[in-house]
Order: structure tokens, then C-alpha cells, then sequence
């Protein structure tokens, strides 16, 4: 029994996405391996051998691999799929968009978004928007998993020596085409990496009000920014700030919601938060039963005073 994992990675550095699938790899019993399919990407690989538990580094190198493109990474499985039992994407972009066709080609039902490895073959994952948990058993001889990385510790980036083995890329399928890349460049940890994030919901405003209170508590505390989809979609935030149901899925150390009342989808993206603080001027928000900390307060004086006390 093997377990492959896909790395995460943008062809300079292993992702911490992958970490965390590691370690939900290796709670299925058996030995685990990591594929790196990249372009230029041997330090990703590098990085790979180095992880705590990774017995070994299957390092495809090749032009068809170089943007991460579904069709192209899923063939690359596919190649070596019939040598595992288990195969493993963090539930990223990249994983959800990679992970079904690795199933359906395989003719197996894809196992998502697991939080929990019961056994070899029996997995649990959060279903209705985290307020109930599945358990799922496949008798599927592969396994095809997408992971919670928030549902697993990170396994640790050292401490391994796994050898790093050569595998020729796929040849490109032709049937998709990189086109470009725009990125959002921040100062700021990256949202899912972030150790402390402080998230500002509709009571912000506007968009300056939302930049005006909560980035300086952010730059006190090396925070990232979150926020509510009500905020996002009012334009006081950008797109890939929202956290929850249908924005991110995050579990810093800290979690500081400022004026989100805590609807439940809000909810499923962050209350495996370790430390939840809410400041709210509304004693009956919802936020406070998930809270470990909270301060029935208005934002616009206390963040500032927060600030100060920083
Ligand atoms: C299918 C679906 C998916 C969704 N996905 C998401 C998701 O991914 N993420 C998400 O966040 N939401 C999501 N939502 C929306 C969600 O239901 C809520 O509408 C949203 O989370 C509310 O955002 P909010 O808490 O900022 O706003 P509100 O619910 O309006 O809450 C504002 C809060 O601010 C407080 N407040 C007001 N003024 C102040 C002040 N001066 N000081 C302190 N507190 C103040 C109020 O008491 C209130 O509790 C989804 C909804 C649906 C139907």
C-alpha cells in the first residue's frame, strides 16, 4: 500500500498545501511518495526529499508540465497511477481541477475534501456546509482524495532524506493552452498560509473605511486580510480576501472578525480557527457562540484603540 501525493508548487517553491496532504497520506497506513511535475522545478523537488515521512520523490520535468495545466498534470499521474493505492491533492484550485479527471479516468469516485483518515479505505469529510461530517468508506481499489489541508498539521519540512527519482513528462494533450497569469502581489502572508488573520465584514462600510480600520491592525500584528462575502461583494474587499463556503477555508492561529455577524457560511471557512476573537456591537451575533474571545463593542472605536495598545 502506497501513497502518492501531488505537490503543490509554482515551479520555485514547494507550497505548504503540500504539507499538510503528506500528513493526511501518511494516516492511510502505508509508504508515501510525492510526484513534482514541473517545468525547472528540481528545488521543488529538492524541497520534496526533505519533508518529514516522504519515502520518495518522483521528479517529472518537461515544458508540458510547466503551468500546472489539468490535462497535461492529470496524464502525468495517470502514467504511474497503477503503482499506488492512495493518490492525494490538496483540495486547491489546482487539486480540484486535477483530481476528477485523475478519477474518472481511473473509474473511480473521487473522495473530497477529507478532514479525517479513519482507515486505509474510510475517510471523513465536513458535508452541508461544515454542519455535519460524513463518513465515507470507498472499496474503489485507488483511492483518489482531495484534502482539507486545515483538517491535517503540516507535516515538517525537514528531517527527511527521500531519494528523487526521474520520470519523463507527458507530452502535452494539446487540449488546453496557457495564456497568462495576472497575480496579486502582497507584502501580506498569504491568506490559507497566514498565521494570524483579521477579517472585516459589512459593518465596514466602504472600501476606504475597510483599508482604514483594518490594515493597520494587520500591519501590528503581521496579519493577513480576510473578509465577509457581504464585504466582498459590496467592494469593500477584493475577490480572494473572502473567506468561507465559497471564498477560502482558513484555521490561523488567530482569527479576529471585525463587524461580521458570523453566518453560517461565514463559519465553515474558519471556525478550526485555534483562537477566535469577534468585536461586534451586537451582543446576539452568531459569531460569539464559535468565539473564544469577544468584545460587544463598535469596530470603529475599538480596532483603533486595539491599534494603539499594540
Ligand atoms: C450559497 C452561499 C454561500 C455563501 N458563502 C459565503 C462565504 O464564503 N463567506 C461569507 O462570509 N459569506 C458567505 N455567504 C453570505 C452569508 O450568508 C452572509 O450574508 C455574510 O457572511 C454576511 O456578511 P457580514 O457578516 O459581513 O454582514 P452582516 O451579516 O450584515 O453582519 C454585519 C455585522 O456587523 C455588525 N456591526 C454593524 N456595525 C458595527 C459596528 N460599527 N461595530 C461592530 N459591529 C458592527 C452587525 O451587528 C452585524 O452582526 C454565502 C451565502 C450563501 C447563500
Amino acid at each position: 500500500m502506497t501513497a502518492l501525493v501531488i505537490a503543490e508548487h509554482d515551479n520555485a517553491s514547494l507550497k505548504a498545501a503540500t504539507l499538510n496532504t503528506v500528513t493526511a497520506a501518511a494516516a492511510c497506513g502505508g509508504e508515501v511518495h510525492v510526484l513534482v511535475a514541473g517545468e525547472g522545478a528540481a528545488a521543488v523537488a529538492q524541497a520534496a526529499s526533505q519533508v518529514a515521512g516522504v519515502a520518495k520523490v518522483l521528479h517529472a520535468d518537461g515544458a508540458s508540465l510547466k503551468n500546472g495545466l489539468a490535462e497535461n498534470l492529470a496524464a502525468q499521474v495517470l502514467a504511474i497511477a497503477g503503482n499506488y493505492s492512495h493518490i492525494l491533492f490538496p483540495a486547491t484550485a489546482s487539486g480540484k481541477n486535477t483530481a476528477p479527471r485523475v478519477a474518472a479516468r481511473l473509474d473511480v469516485a473521487q473522495i473530497s475534501d477529507i478532514t479525517k483518515v479513519d482507515g486505509a479505505d474510510t475517510f471523513e469529510r465536513p458535508i452541508y456546509a461544515g454542519n455535519a461530517i460524513a463518513t465515507v468508506q470507498s472499496l474503489d481499489a485507488t483511492k483518489v482524495i482531495t484534502v482539507r489541508t486545515t483538517g491535517f498539521d503540516a507535516a515538517a519540512a525537514t528531517g527527511g532524506s527521500a531519494a528523487v527519482e526521474s520520470l519523463a513528462a507527458v507530452a502535452d494533450s494539446g487540449k488546453s493552452q496557457f495564456v497568462g497569469a495576472e497575480l496579486s502581489k502582497s507584502e501580506r502572508p498569504e491568506l490559507t498560509a497566514a498565521k494570524i488573520i483579521v477579517s472585516g465584514g459589512r459593518a465596514l462600510g466602504s472600501s476606504e473605511k475597510f483599508n482604514e480600520v483594518m490594515t493597520p491592525l494587520a500591519d501590528k500584528l503581521g496579519a493577513a486580510i480576510g473578509a465577509s462575502r457581504a464585504a466582498v461583494d459590496a467592494g469593500y474587499a477584493p475577490n480572494d480576501l473572502q473567506v468561507g463556503q465559497t471564498g477560502k477555508i482558513v484555521a490561523p492561529q488567530l482569527y479576529i472578525a471585525c463587524g461580521i455577524s458570523g453566518a453560517i457560511q461565514h463559519l465553515a471557512g474558519m471556525k478550526d480557527s485555534k483562537v477566535i476573537v469577534a468585536i461586534n456591537k451586537d451582543e446576539e451575533a452568531p459569531i460569539f457562540s464559535v468565539a473564544d474571545y469577544g468584545l460587544v463593542a463598535d469596530l470603529f472605536v475599538a480596532v483603533p484603540e486595539l491599534v494603539k495598545a499594540l
